[in-house]
């Protein structure tokens, strides 16, 4: 069967290079595989010639996601709910943990499915890679920094978490993760890598998970208001996915534990995203402002020193670019109807 190609363009760059020889005929599980990073992640280490064996239960990711992979030689999908123990035939080589709603809407709707994920999901995780002898990443979060005090933020901090808050379930299940995981790596049963990734967009976001970039890109096309919180002064710095996925390899093949933080050090505020969103799809849309959600952050900007330093990895796509792929995505997927507004 035809090896996958992978659809977005990839950086040609020194630890781009180094990663064929690192994947090819090596088995991945990638859990949370069904979702938007994880099928692009299954996608790029199918091109690189790994087995894959995706893990998901459906709850916020889709089939759809998937769909040009089914096909593919090298890859098989299980459906499993990682917070029951799970295992898969054969041996493994990596396990990316990534399973678990990630988007404020969709943690809103699930608490304790997020909590569960992430303590024993995570747990779960971890014991199959420590039975397959494979090493282990965990895909943690920026929303461990909480609304942070420090900026930019470097690994090293440790955050300004509220742990009753709505958002509580997300940050304190990514923490309790982060805790779980350095505690495999300590005790010495598995080799363990911890990546806390900053918001990253691009295509296969859904239109209606609340997140900024597919939030205004709908409205725009809708020709619907573009929702801004706040006075849209707050910050956020954007990944795009393809440069994610490629940090997710260099951890994975790394020999640093991390945390590392991956993300994008440009940052801009959500009105700025909105008015070139705006401008982007010649819209007609206006912007308006709604009110800010509890324990929203009012910064967020990674400090990468240590992914540059350790992984040899930055992020190589301009804005600009990313959402141009993820705007001609949405022009293809979105239904043009009334958005949910957008954070
Ligand atoms: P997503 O919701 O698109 O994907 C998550 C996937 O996990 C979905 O397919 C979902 O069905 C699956 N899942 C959830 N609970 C599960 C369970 N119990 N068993 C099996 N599968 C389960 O989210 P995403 O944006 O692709 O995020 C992927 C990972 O990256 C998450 O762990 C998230 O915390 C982390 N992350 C993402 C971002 C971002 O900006 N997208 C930022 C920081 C961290």
């Amino acid at each position: 069967m035809p090896r996958l190609q992978a659809a977005l363009p990839y950086p040609r760059d020194p630890a781009a290079t180094t990663l064929p020889a690192a994947f090819a005929r090596r088995t991945a599980v990638v859990t949370g595989a069904a979702g938007f990073i994880g099928s692009h992640l299954c996608e790029r280490l199918l091109s690189l010639g790994a087995e894959v064996i995706g893990v998901d239960n459906l709850l916020t990711g889709r089939l759809d996601n998937l769909a040009g992979l089914r096909s593919a030689g090298g890859f098989r999908f299980q459906t499993d709910d990682v917070t029951r123990p799970f295992t898969v035939a054969g041996p493994v080589d990596f396990v990316f943990h990534l399973a678990s709603p990630a988007s404020p809407l969709d943690y809103a709707r699930h608490p304790l499915a997020t909590l569960k994920v992430g303590a024993m999901g995570t747990l779960n995780a971890l014991e199959l890679a420590e039975t397959k002898h494979a090493r282990f990443l965990l895909a943690s979060t920026s929303e461990v920094y909480g609304d942070p005090l420090v900026h930019p933020q470097p690994e090293q901090y440790w955050g300004n978490v509220n742990p009753v808050g709505p958002r509580s379930v997300y940050d304190e299940a990514k923490r309790y993760a982060e805790a779980l995981t350095s505690c495999f790596e300590r005790t010495g049963s598995t080799r363990t890598r911890i990546v806390r990734i900053f918001n990253t967009y691009g295509p296969r976001m859904r239109a209606d998970d609340g997140r900024a970039v597919p939030a205004f890109l709908q409205q725009a096309l809708a020709g619907e208001p573009i929702t801004v919180a706040g006075d849209g002064s707050q910050t956020r710095s954007l990944c795009f996915v393809s440069d994610t996925v490629e940090g997710l390899l260099a951890a994975a093949t790394a020999d640093y534990p991390g945390p590392v933080n991956l993300g994008n050090p440009d940052e801009i505020t959500m009105l700025q995203l909105a008015e070139e969103i705006r401008a982007m799809t010649s819209s007609a849309s206006v912007v308006t402002f709604v009110p800010l959600p509890t324990d929203d952050p009012k910064r967020r900007c990674p400090d990468i020193t240590a992914a540059r330093a350790h992984l040899g990895w930055e992020p190589t796509t301009h804005l600009r670019d990313g959402l141009r792929q993820t705007l001609v995505w949405a022009q293809k997927h979105f239904p043009l109807q009334a958005a949910t507004p957008g954070r």
